[in-house]
């Protein structure tokens, strides 16, 4: 047998060369976590090979009674750690969930209200350049200018006004509790389907540390890899809203968007939910918020502005309007200096998302390798400098001198090796 590097020296040095950024980089990108050792092996698994169309039980292929049993593992382990009582762990991405939700429950040209993108929405609930956007009429709602909260007053206006048949919770880019109950209520007033889309936070929802959708939601989709810490992929839950309504969510999803499940990612999923279930679990998602909320500190002490003044939950959004630079410059210095953020829109942002007046920060992955306030605050008092340093046109000799810095804190604290 040969090596990948002996058959295919291009791929293999891309993989050796992605291993070695992870291992040196800091890594704030708010999405992304690293998957522990079992979930990366379980995705190399011999499941990958299995055609499983259908459900566990009632399937179109013969020989899945392995296959069965990892997917019900999924499903059984995620309705425990949800307290949900309908699972489907199907969907290969969360996009993917978010696409058979709307399959299932409204019609094309229907009224579907969810939060702007410019104000910290995901492109599947209603950007006009996606799926939802372009089959749905999409009403959106966003923040208070003032504030840089959710202003749940103006979003009922519209709802009022709007009559929307379905109203999204969930976002990419909030950092403060949503109100689920005055989104519920809001629904209910004007008998919209209340659909949350936690994937940013479902890791957080699933430790108490970030309030439940769903007992309020009729429905919640989520992502497997973010907060949550499991393979890449999506999931959608609901509970107490009965049998009907849980046969056409799973037909939405197979044969609605998909067709054959990824069984090798199925089974990673079922591997990360019972790593959700333990008590380190709960310990390291405590520990996501509290240093976001060191970071965030760190950052308001130096004079930066943090939309909505502050985090509870695993990220920030840094508004830098009012810099002499944007949020792409902001991200280039910083990967000058082997931190990894991303430049994010800000509310009523003048600049287009591809250059943006704001950086979006989060501790997920920092987490997962072991940082905690200490070396949060560390890592804050680097980003201040990076981004000081672009005001005086010094920042590559400060992401240097950081950059040193980086490569001893990341040594301390190896992801894999
Ligand atoms: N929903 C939210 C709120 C997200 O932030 C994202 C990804 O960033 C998605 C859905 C889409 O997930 P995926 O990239 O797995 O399709």
């Amino acid at each position: 047998s040969v090596t990948l590097a002996e058959f295919d020296a291009e791929l293999s040095e891309a993989i050796r060369n992605e291993e070695r950024r992870q291992e040196d980089h800091i890594e704030l990108i708010a999405s992304e976590n690293y998957a522990s050792p079992l979930v990366m092996a379980i995705q190399n698994s011999v499941f990958t090979n299995k055609y499983a169309e259908g459900y566990p039980g009632k399937r179109y292929y013969s020989g899945c009674e392995y296959v069965d049993v990892a997917e019900r593992l999924a499903i059984e382990r995620a309705k425990a750690l949800f307290d949900c009582d309908y699972v489907n762990v199907q969907p290969h991405a969360g996009a993917q969930a978010n696409a058979a939700v709307f399959l299932a429950l409204v019609k094309p040209g229907d009224t579907v209200m969810g939060m702007n993108l410019a104000h910290g929405g995901h492109l599947t609930h209603g950007n006009p350049s996606n799926f939802s956007g372009r089959h749905y009429r999409i009403v959106p709602y966003g923040l208070d200018p003032e504030t840089g909260l959710i202003d749940f007053d103006e979003m009922e206006r519209i709802a009022l006004e709007a009559r929307p048949g379905m109203l999204i919770g969930g976002f990419s880019a909030y950092s403060r509790h949503k109100d689920w109950a005055r989104m519920r209520a809001i629904a209910d007033k004007v008998g919209a389907i209340l659909w949350v889309d936690m994937a940013h936070v479902a890791g957080l929802v699933a430790a108490g540390e970030y309030p439940d959708p769903l007992p309020h939601a009729h429905v919640v989709t989520s992502t497997t890899h973010k907060t949550l810490r499991g393979p890449r992929g999506g999931i959608i839950l609901s509970k107490g809203q009965g049998e009907d309504f849980y046969k056409k969510l799973d037909s939405a999803v197979f044969p609605g968007v998909q067709g054959g499940p990824l069984m090798h990612i199925i089974a990673a999923k079922a591997l990360a939910f019972k790593e959700a279930l333990s008590p380190e679990f709960k310990t390291y998602q405590r520990q996501v918020v509290t240093n976001a909320r060191a970071i965030a500190a760190v950052l308001q002490q130096r004079g930066y502005k943090i939309v909505s003044g502050g985090t509870d939950n695993h990220m920030m959004l840094i508004d830098l309007s009012d810099k002499p630079y944007t949020g792409k410059d902001a991200d280039a210095a910083l990967s000058d200096a082997c931190i990894t953020a991303n430049k994010n829109s800000v509310p009523n942002d003048p600049r287009s998302p591809f250059v943006t007046s704001g950086l979006r920060i989060g501790t997920p992955a920092v987490t997962t390798r072991g940082f905690g306030v200490a070396e949060c605050e560390q890592l804050a008092g680097w980003l201040c400098d990076v981004l000081d340093a672009l005001e005086s046109g010094s920042s590559h000799q400060v992401a240097c001198h950081v950059r040193e810095q980086v490569a001893a804190l990341c040594r301390r604290y190896p992801v894999y090796r």
